[in-house]
């Protein structure tokens, strides 16, 4: 790898939790956007309470490549999970510990409103998410459990929404044009050998990246990138505040349009609007519109803790939260912060992985967590 971990950041100044519900709440508020669909307030998320800021040992993520030995050769037993590739204590592997899914909003010249970042701070955000040893995986990815990303590595999730046109937009040769967020993502991306340049994109399908001619186009262009397609409604209703049946035919209709644009690509997880469920919440799971039967394996929300594992007992992809994207460490619960408490406080662990999708490694300690139905895959060390 061409980038490692140059001096990572050692702020460890106090944090600030006292009143996190109101804190959060009004950056929250601050989302309303402007001329476009942006999400405006939703209802303040739950907020833990953190013990921030003892000092715990920084990160040893990047240490090891050294692969040990190579696999030993004892996998035809089918109960006995194979042997990762390296030794999982070498890169302190913990596949149960948390993942974040990013929620990045417009890049603006400007800079923007708090939730904005201009095209330079959006590079140098990756930049440092990648140095610092993340590597993206599709929504759909994550919660089908389909994701293999390298040793010592973790996984985030990298999710745009309301299909604006700073997001995507393509050149003259009908490429994603290198000025738009995927163009950014995949040029930075191709600075290092083992990141795949990939996203979740939750396109509004009345307003498709500025709602110009180009806007399918536009979206054939992302599946061909390899970027996910996924719902975020047909108008960007407050899904709360609609019927059954309106809330099925937004759903349904929203997938119904991506396959008509797409046939090939499978629109798999949803983007709640604001953040807010419909009244019956089974409805943003599964349901039958005008448009089709739909079935969401994923139901993202707005705000503002990390992911639990995939293989975690508490983890539950049909309220899956998401972190705000904020590159002060000085705002609580975004993402800077977040990254912080990972690589600093530890309060929270973040996913390591082992290497080999085949396993769970993790800390022996750990061993209560795992959800029972992946126990044959257990590599407890
Ligand atoms: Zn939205």
């Amino acid at each position: 790898m061409s980038h490692q971990h140059p001096g990572h950041r050692a702020k460890k100044g106090p944090i600030r939790v006292a009143a996190a519900g109101g804190v959060l709440a009004l950056l929250l508020a601050a989302c309303s956007g402007g001329e476009t669909a942006a999400d405006p307030a939703p209802e303040a998320p739950e907020v833990e309470e953190e013990d921030a800021g003892d000092d715990g040992d920084p990160d040893a993520v990047d240490e090891g490549e050294e692969a040990a030995g190579d696999a030993a050769d004892d996998a035809d037993e089918p109960d006995e999970p194979e042997v990762p590739a390296v030794d999982p204590a070498s890169v302190n592997a913990d596949e149960l510990g948390q993942v974040p899914v990013l929620m990045y909003h417009q890049l603006r010249e400007d800079g923007g409103s708090l939730y904005d970042m201009s095209p330079e701070e959006f590079r140098a955000d990756l930049i440092e998410l990648f140095d610092g040893g993340y590597r993206p995986v599709t929504t759909a990815a994550l919660v089908t459990r389909e994701f293999d990303v390298p040793a010592g590595t973790t996984p985030v999730v990298l999710t745009f929404d309301d299909s604006v046109r700073n997001q995507a937009f393509l050149d003259d040769d009908g490429e994603l044009h290198p000025d738009s967020s995927m163009g950014i993502l995949i040029d930075v991306a191709a600075d290092y050998d083992d990141v795949e340049p990939v996203a979740s994109l939750y396109l509004i399908t009345s307003s498709l990246f500025g709602g110009t001619a180009d806007g399918p186009d536009i979206v054939r262009a992302l599946h061909e990138a390899g970027m996910e397609l996924g719902n975020h409604t047909t108008t960007h209703p407050n899904l709360g505040r609609l019927s059954s049946a309106e809330v099925q035919d937004e759903l349904s209709t929203a997938i119904s349009m991506i396959g008509d644009i797409v046939p090939e690509a499978e629109v798999s997880t949803l983007s709640l609007p604001l953040g807010v469920f419909p009244e019956d919440r089974a409805l943003a799971t599964s349901g039958s519109g005008t448009d089709g039967d739909y079935a969401h394996d994923a139901v993202l929300l707005v705000g503002s803790n990390p992911a639990p594992s995939p293989w975690h007992v508490d983890f539950d992809p049909q309220a899956l939260p998401r972190i705000l994207t904020l590159r002060d460490p000085g705002e609580l619960q975004g993402s800077a912060w977040w990254l912080e408490q990972f690589e600093v406080a530890q309060t929270h662990q973040r996913y390591i992985s082992d290497g080999n999708p085949a396993t769970i490694s993790f800390p022996a300690d750990k061993a209560d967590q795992l959800d029972p139905a992946f126990e044959e895959r257990a590599n407890p060390y």
